[in-house]
């Protein structure tokens, strides 16, 4: 049988950490607040919103929603979003996408404070990582990581593979796993939808990391028995009884057993997403009350 590497766990732990730091910012007269801002309609914008919601109630963190409707247009939700950074009560932003279509992503993300940008999407953070700074991660490269430090997983000198190159896990990931730093130093290839001879780069990782959103896309054929392997996938349906499932991009009962260990999903890499992003919002309360 495979280790299975549960997410958790660790999140737990973590997350009483976070509580309590939450605990003293408050006695402090620091009410660590959390925003999201939603201008489009995706119903999985919902979900993911609620589970924001719910994470925050867990540490004693204020959740607050901004709502936008179709017809703002990108300078009018610019300039919202300038007000509310310089709102000192709203510590951390995420703006949910996609966006209405009518509405420039670009400019809207590049809008959002560097000091309050949680998802670390802004620009100066995405260059912050790359050059090994102290920044805003985004939260499920973060995971990804946390998952094999947290478990033991020696990184360091490894070979990492990472299937996937989007930048909020893939290209912030490797850059991560690469930095000359305690948990990292590992020799990392990205491999995406152009890359030859996939399954060869995959057999040859000490590490494999899936990033794809193709649901079951990993299997034994890219394996080898000594491999770790963080499945990062979250691949949504709906089963024959109408139940909502997630699946990840690894097939595990092709992998399971066949690896030293693996992640399951759910499970795995998700629960510590979410304390990544609780942690962001830390950092960004520190920022501000510096
Ligand atoms: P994305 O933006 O769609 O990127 C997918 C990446 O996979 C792209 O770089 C793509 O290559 C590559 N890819 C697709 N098909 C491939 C193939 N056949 N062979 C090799 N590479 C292939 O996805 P994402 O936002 O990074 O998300 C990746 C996965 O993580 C999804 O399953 C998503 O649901 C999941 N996710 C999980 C969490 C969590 O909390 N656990 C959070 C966010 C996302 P190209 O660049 O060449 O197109």
């Amino acid at each position: 049988m495979s280790i299975l590497l549960k997410g958790g766990p660790i999140a737990k732990v973590i997350r009483k950490e976070i509580k309590a730091k939450i605990e003293k910012y408050i006695s402090q007269g620091i009410i660590p607040t959390l925003g999201v801002l939603i201008a489009g309609n995706d119903p999985a914008v919902e979900v993911y919103t609620a589970m924001i919601e719910k994470n925050c109630e867990k540490v004693g963190a204020v959740f607050k929603l901004y709502r936008f409707s179709e017809n703002i247009n990108t300078e009018k939700l610019a300039s919202e979003i300038v007000d509310i950074n310089r709102d000192p009560l709203v510590h951390g932003l995420i703006m949910m996408l996609p966006l209405w279509s009518h509405i420039d992503e670009k400019i809207i993300l590049n809008t959002i404070s560097p000091d309050k940008d949680i998802d670390g999407v802004h620009p100066v953070n995405a260059g912050k990582n790359v050059l090994g700074e102290e920044t805003f991660v985004p939260s499920t490269a973060q995971a990804s990581k946390d998952i094999l430090n947290y478990s033991q997983i020696e990184v360091s000198g490894k070979h990492v593979v990472i299937v996937g190159r989007s930048n909020i896990v893939g290209k912030p990931l490797a850059n991560l796993l690469i930095q000359k730093a305690e948990g990292a130093n590992a020799t990392v290839t990205v491999c995406h939808s152009r890359t030859k001879n996939l399954k060869d780069i995959c057999r040859s990782a000490d590490i494999l990391i899936a990033a794809i959103g193709s649901p079951n896309f990993i299997t034994e054929e890219f394996t080898n028995p000594d491999q770790v392997i963080v499945d990062v996938g979250m691949n949504e349906s709906i089963d024959k009884e109408g139940n909502y499932i997630l699946t990840g991009d690894v097939d595990f009962n092709s992998v399971n057993d066949k690896v030293a260990a693996v992640t399951p999903v759910p499970g795995g890499v998700s629960p510590l997403t979410n304390t990544a992003l609780l942690n962001n919002l830390l950092k960004a309360v520190e920022i501000q009350t510096k």
